[in-house]
Order: structure tokens, then sequence, then C-alpha cells
């Protein structure tokens, strides 16, 4: 009977995984021709500074506009583009263009987030990068802020610790991304040169009707103001949640509740020209 099930099985999924294959092969094909023809763009999503109610940063979020299956998110290629390396390519891609805007945002008081991946921190080919944007570039480091991930750090901490140091001296400010969604380990956590704690949206949603909840939230955010840096809360959706991260002392929120990433055009206009007494208004 088990046996029959078994074979049974192979026989349901054999077809699919050679698909799943197939896929595979033409996803990277594709992905090669995305960034050989740029088919890539950032949407930003706006953060509010609950210490002056107030809009000047966002966090710059890739999408691919796919030929055929129009805007996809970071969850469809990213894993794709980081098991095949090409991520580093889409990483030099996304730092361009922010120092492009940023270029064009000269003196505006903004602040610009951007993700990087594990692989950005393996080997010194982005940094280097880094530094030949710098050269050029000299005083956007300072409005634009880098977001690693606790996992992309943990894998080589010496080797993450060398590269963020030399990030931090050139000005740039460092966050630490989804916090508290996997492993972390503080020890690393006060080594690095990290200035912003980003408190993932797991801690975050629905806190409001869990004591418990509410009791990670409230003391991962006492934490990270103990150890000197500013709290941001992401994946806020509801009044309520934001409420409570208010109450609680966040210096930043990010989420649904606030606003969907948006095309950077979108967000100036919104955001950066002078419309904060509306927004004001709202809390
Ligand atoms: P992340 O850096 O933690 O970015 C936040 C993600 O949560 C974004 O998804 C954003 O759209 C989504 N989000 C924001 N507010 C809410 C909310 O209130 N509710 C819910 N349910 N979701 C919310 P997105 O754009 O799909 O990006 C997913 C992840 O992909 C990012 O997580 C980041 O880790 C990665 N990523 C995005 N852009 C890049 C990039 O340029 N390079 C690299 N290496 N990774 C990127
Ligand atoms: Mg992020
Ligand atoms: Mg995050
Ligand atoms: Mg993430």
């Amino acid at each position: 009977q088990l046996a029959k099930k078994t074979r049974q099985a192979s026989i349901v999924f054999e077809p699919r995984l050679e698909q799943r294959s197939a896929n595979r092969l033409e996803l990277i094909a594709q992905l090669r021709k995305a960034i050989n023809e740029n088919e890539f763009c950032l949407h930003f999503q706006p953060k509010l500074n609950l210490r002056t109610n107030s809009i000047n940063q966002a966090e710059a979020l890739l999408r691919w506009n796919h030929p055929t299956h129009g805007l996809i998110g970071p969850g469809g290629f990213i894993e794709l583009a980081e098991q095949t390396g090409m991520i580093k390519e889409i990483s030099r891609i996304v730092l361009t263009q922010i120092y492009s805007i940023i270029g064009l945002c000269a003196n505006q008081n903004i602040r610009l987030s951007a993700n990087l991946s594990a692989m950005d921190l393996e080997d010194n080919g982005l940094i280097e990068f880094i530094k030949h944007l710098h050269a050029r570039q000299p005083d956007a480091s300072r409005h634009i802020v880098l977001e690693i991930t606790e996992s992309a750090a943990m894998r080589d901490p010496e080797q993450a610790l060398d590269i963020l140091n030399q990030l931090a001296s050139m000005n740039f400010q460092i966050a630490v991304d989804d916090f508290g969604s996997g492993y972390s380990s503080l020890a690393y956590l006060k080594r690095f040169p990290v200035t912003e704690l980003k408190i993932d949206r797991a801690l975050v949603q629905g806190a409001d009707m869990d004591t418990d909840g509410q009791i990670i939230l409230e003391s991962t955010i006492e934490m990270g103001h103990i150890m000197g840096l500013l709290v941001t809360t992401e994946g806020v959706e509801t009044q309520a949640e934001f409420d409570l991260v208010k109450k609680l002392g966040a210096d930043y929120v990010q989420g649904f509740w606030l606003s969907k990433p948006m095309p950077f055009e979108e967000f100036k206009l919104k955001h950066l020209v002078g419309n904060h007494d509306q927004l004001v208004g709202q809390l």
C-alpha cells in the first residue's frame, strides 16, 4: 500500500519537477536579460519620523518590470539572483539609481535606504564599487542608509564587520533589517557600526491584541534604545498598531498604515514638496 502510494506520488511529481527546472532556467535567462537591458526600477516606501511628525525618508524596494508578467516584487526573483550571483550586479544597479536620485535632490533634507544582500558583504566587489560612486559624489553617503539583515551579517561576521566599518567611515548609516525575524547575535550587533534597528513586522503585527507580543515588542524597542539605536517598526498596518508603537516609543514607523511603496516622483510630490501639515493633521 505504502510502496504504491510512493510510486504514485513520484509519477505525479516528476513532470512538475521537470517543469519547475525548465522554468528556473528560463527565469535565469530572463533575469540575465533584465540586468543587461535594465528592466529594474525602485519603488519608495515612506518612513514617518515620530519625533518630528514628518517624512523625509523612504526605503528603496526593488521591482522588476518584466516584459510579459508586469511588475514583479523581490520575492519573485531575489533568491534566484542570490543563488546565481547575479545579485551583485543588481545591487550595483540599485546603488547607482540611488546615487543618481540623491544627485538630483541636491541640498534637500532627504534620506533613502537601500537593501543589501548577504553576498554583498562576502567579498570586496561591492565595497570597491561603492568607493567609486563615493569618490564622484562624496556628499551623497550622508543621505543613504544601507539595510542589512542579521543573517546577512552573521554568515561571516568578521568579514561583514570589516566591510561595514569601511562603509561607516564613508558616512553611510547602517540599519539592521528584519530584526527579530531570524537568528540573531546581540553580541555582534553591539560590535557592528549600526545606527538603526528595524523591527520586523512579525513582532509588530497584532501586538496590540496580544499581551505577550506587546511585551516582546516593548522590550525590543527598549533594547534598541539602550544600545543607542534609532528604532523603526516595520509593517504597521492598522491604527491600533500605530498607536501602540508610538506609545512604546518607536522613532520611525513604516507600513501600509502610512503608505505603500511608490515611484520616486510620487513620493517627491506627496512628501517632499512641503505637504507635511496635511499628514500631521491626520495623526
Ligand atoms: P524589507 O527590506 O524588510 O522591506 C519591507 C517589505 O515589506 C517590502 O516588501 C514592503 O513592501 C513590505 N511592507 C511594507 N509595509 C508593509 C505592511 O504594512 N504590511 C505588509 N504585509 N508588508 C509591508 P517587498 O518590496 O516585497 O520586499 C521584500 C524584501 O525584498 C525586502 O524586505 C528586502 O529584504 C528585499 N529587497 C527589496 N528590495 C531589495 C533590493 O534592492 N536588494 C535586495 N538585496 N533586497 C531587496
Ligand atoms: Mg529593508
Ligand atoms: Mg524589513
Ligand atoms: Mg527583508
